[in-house]
């Protein structure tokens, strides 16, 4: 892809569907422009002019408001975009028992998709060496020539000496995950005033399901506005069709009489769990985001992963030129995570009691930081104190089970 010398031409003004255009090399391409690649470019943006060329190639044309992404955080600097709303108090219910968790030194903060990309777009319009291609699709795999990358695209090909992919894989690339977290989610404005905004419902259970793991996210950001969602923990991704039913059965019981308008609407599937990613390492060439390694396996939080990784990844660029990926979270954590996915596998009927039970029992800033994946072996082991013992135990066996076969089959000793 040729650099734009014409300021009359924007990028997205050129059309080139048949020729390989490779007349600028970049020193890195960022595959997708979402939360992760916009992550990247904004920190690498910070370092101002050490930055190194960068070209994001983004499919979209245009950034919508949608999604909300929410995290807690305890920290005191102000991040480059406007917070919507922050809650210092978090409901968790099941079978009719409810627990009310103080997050004063925690707060749960939302921020709007919108506010996210108008600041990244921003902060790359002040720099020269990054450039933002929306309207433009990877359309094969990358591949090398002569030390470089050569990425096929809808305008041309790109030329980069280094490539961070944060394009979510399609079909049977996507990988095995232990389980999948389905959500749908509407939110709306109330004719009355029905909502407490100083409280959140971080999960309310539904009623236990032999397949599933299901709970209602309730985020009150006015008396009269929220967002409603159905999260489901299942074997495979579930559709918003398939989800439509549970979301206005919760919408219904949260409104009861009042009439609402529905303001926005929002889908998501994450990974709960991805299987290990074997493939050998790329020379400067990293996966990045949701879909490798950027969700918490065991609850899919990602957004404030997805900002460590780019700190860190843009520090390297410009330290080395060289890219990273996320990097794995502590063993005492992963071995954490593998046996709580491993319990909602075997039994999801059991997940609404397990998490109360977490909620109910455990230290809210542990399980907080759990949640996040920030927790030290102390947090982790207060989580599994917190939890019933017996299907933990069993979980953990069959673990060790199954790899012990995964072993023999391989031959391993
Ligand atoms: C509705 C929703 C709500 C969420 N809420 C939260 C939350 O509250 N807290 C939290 O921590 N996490 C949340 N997440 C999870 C996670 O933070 C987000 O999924 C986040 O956007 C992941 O960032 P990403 O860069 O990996 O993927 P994306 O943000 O999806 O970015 C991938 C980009 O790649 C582009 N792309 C795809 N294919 C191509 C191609 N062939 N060529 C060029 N571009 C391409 C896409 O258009 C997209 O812009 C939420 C996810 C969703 C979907």
């Amino acid at each position: 892809m040729q650099r734009c010398t014409d300021p009359c031409r924007p990028f997205s003004a050129w059309k080139n569907h048949s020729k390989t255009l490779v007349a600028e090399t970049f020193d890195l391409a960022v595959l997708g422009g979402g939360c992760a690649g916009l992550s990247l470019a904004m920190d690498l943006a910070a370092h101002g002019a050490r930055c190194p060329r960068t070209l994001v190639v983004e499919s979209r044309a245009e950034y919508t408001n949608d999604r909300t992404w929410c995290y807690w955080t305890d920290s005191a600097t102000a991040p480059p975009y406007p917070i919507v709303h922050r809650w210092q108090t978090m409901r968790v219910a099941h079978a009719g028992h409810s627990v009310s968790l103080d997050c004063a030194s925690t707060p749960y903060q939302m921020l709007a998709a919108q506010d996210f990309y108008a600041a990244a777009r921003a902060s790359i319009d002040r720099r020269p060496e990054i450039t933002l291609q929306r309207g433009t699709t990877v359309v094969a795999e990358p591949f090398r020539s002569n030390g470089l990358w050569l990425i096929p695209t809808s305008h041309g090909t790109v030329a980069a000496r280094s490539v961070v992919d944060t394009r979510p894989p399609q079909g049977s690339r996507r990988g095995a995950a232990t389980l999948w977290q389905s959500f749908s989610g509407q939110e709306i404005e109330c004719s009355a005033a029905i909502f407490d905004p100083l409280s959140m419902d971080l999960m309310n259970f539904l009623a236990p399901d032999p397949r599933h793991v299901a709970f209602v996210y309730v985020l009150p950001v006015t008396p009269t506005r929220a967002l409603i969602e159905v999260t489901v923990f299942g074997a495979a991704p579930l559709t918003p069709r398939e989800l439509v039913d549970r979301l206005a059965a919760a919408v219904a019981e949260r409104v009861g009489d009042a009439a609402f308008t529905t303001l926005r609407r929002e889908h998501g599937v994450l990974p709960m769990g991805l299987s290990e990613n074997l493939k050998p390492a790329l020379e400067r060439f990293v996966r990045a985001g949701v879909m490798a390694g950027g969700a918490r396996p065991s609850t899919g939080f990602a957004f404030q992963r997805i900002q460590r990784w780019a700190r860190e990844c843009a520090q390297s660029l410009v330290s080395n030129g060289r890219p990273i990926g996320h990097k794995p979270d502590p063993l005492p954590l992963r071995v954490m995570d593998r046996i709580l996915l491993e319990v909602l596998r075997a039994d999801p009927k059991r997940g609404g009691a397990l998490f109360f039970s977490l909620f109910n029992r455990a230290e809210p800033s542990r399980v907080i930081r759990f949640l996040s994946g920030d927790a030290g072996v102390v947090d982790s082991l207060a989580v599994i104190a917190a939890m019933p013992v017996s299907p933990f135990v069993r979980a953990a066996l069959a673990l060790t089970l199954r790899q012990s076969r995964i072993s023999e089959s391989k031959g391993i000793a």
